[in-house]
């Protein structure tokens, strides 16, 4: 691990023009991960320029930047002589358009998830961090640059985004150490959680008791399930991104072993997100359709209706769960 952090740390003060980006539909470790190395950059002197697919989420976009964010790589200021892709289990996870730009510049990959291969120039991809911003921050560290001001703050969201706010089993000594750095450099925390809670519009808190209004228990009340369907999007006026989060709650029903969401993405398509308890293995679960995660949260993409898929994925848990109970 030391060897491929010096590595990176020495691309870092070598190069310049770095365009630093993220998975498609990114969460908070996406987007803090994207902030905090801009940040890293730009306080080293580089010219930095940010790109996602998928923009910013509404629910991120308090979080200050160094640089533009673009979401077309047409816009770019200028041509990048270094990509560094973060939080991105495969290259498709980057979005289509940046896998074939990758094609012709250099790239660093830097990641947490299970079985990511290695598919950039330089990797450095360590399931034993609780999220990307815990691996920049080691590589600050490296740089002896500090974790103060915005740099400090995306660190924190991306660590606290991935821990759900240092509560689930990824979160070690080093992850809170991190965070208590971030807190000896000068985090005002309350007014963060101002910014990163006071993020909900009405229509969404309406959109979640629609949905809690529809939960489903299978396999004995060990599994818990809703369908998100388009026309409840609609009718709350709220997108996807504001069921972000959901399936995290259903976790909390006395008894549940896994929980699982799933979104239409058209008639013969859904996205499912799946999350434990560490029972089983989900990353295990969203691999065999294609997809993958973490032990405790993973997803996938899925080419059949929401009906179809539920039979599909309760199929695979009811056979997991067997095993789990005979092993117990
Ligand atoms: P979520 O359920 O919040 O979308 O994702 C949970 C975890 O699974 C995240 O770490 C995410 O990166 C990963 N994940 C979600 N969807 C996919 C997918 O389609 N493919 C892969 N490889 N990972 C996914
Ligand atoms: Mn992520
Ligand atoms: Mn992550």
């Amino acid at each position: 691990m030391q060897e491929v952090i010096a590595n990176i740390a020495q691309i870092l003060k070598e190069e310049d023009d770095f365009l630093v980006t993220a998975h498609v539909n990114p969460d908070g470790d996406a987007i803090g991960s994207m902030s905090a190395l801009s940040w890293l950059l730009s306080r080293m002197g580089k010219r930095v320029a940010a790109y996602n697919e998928s923009g910013v989420p509404r629910y991120l976009n308090w979080l200050e930047f160094p640089c533009e964010v673009y979401t077309d790589l047409g816009d770019l200021p200028f041509a990048p002589r270094r990509i560094i892709v973060l939080d991105s289990g495969s290259a498709e996870r980057a979005g289509e358009a940046m896998q074939r730009f990758m094609q012709g510049v250099p790239s660093i990959c830097m990641d947490h998830h299970l079985r990511t291969p290695e598919f950039a120039d330089v990797n450095w991809i360590d399931p034993e961090f609780a999220a990307v911003g815990e691996m920049l921050a080691i590589l600050a560290d490296r740089l002896a640059i500090m974790l103060t001001g915005p740099l400090g703050e995306a660190i924190y969201l991306a660590i606290g985004s991935d821990t759900g706010n240092f509560t689930y089993g990824n979160t070690t000594p080093r992850t809170l150490e991190i965070a208590a750095e971030v807190l000896r450099r000068g985090l005002d925390l309350e007014s963060f959680t101002a910014r990163s809670e006071a993020t909900w519009s009405l229509n969404r808190i309406h959109l979640w008791g629609r949905l809690f209004d529809n939960v489903h228990l299978a396999l004995d009340d060990q599994v818990a399930y809703m369908t998100l369907p388009d026309s409840l999007f609609t009718e709350t006026g709220t997108t996807m991104e504001d069921s972000e989060g959901i399936v995290n709650f259903l976790r909390r029903i006395y008894g549940v072993k896994v929980a699982m969401t799933l979104r239409d993405l058209g008639p013969d398509k859904c996205k499912i997100s799946l999350r434990t308890h560490g029972v089983l293995n989900v990353q295990e679960v969203a691999a065999i359709f294609g997809g993958g995660g973490h032990r405790n949260a993973a997803g996938a993409t899925l080419n059949m209706p929401m009906p179809k898929a539920v039979e599909a994925v309760i199929a695979i848990l009811a056979e997991k769960l067997a095993l789990d109970g005979k092993q117990a």
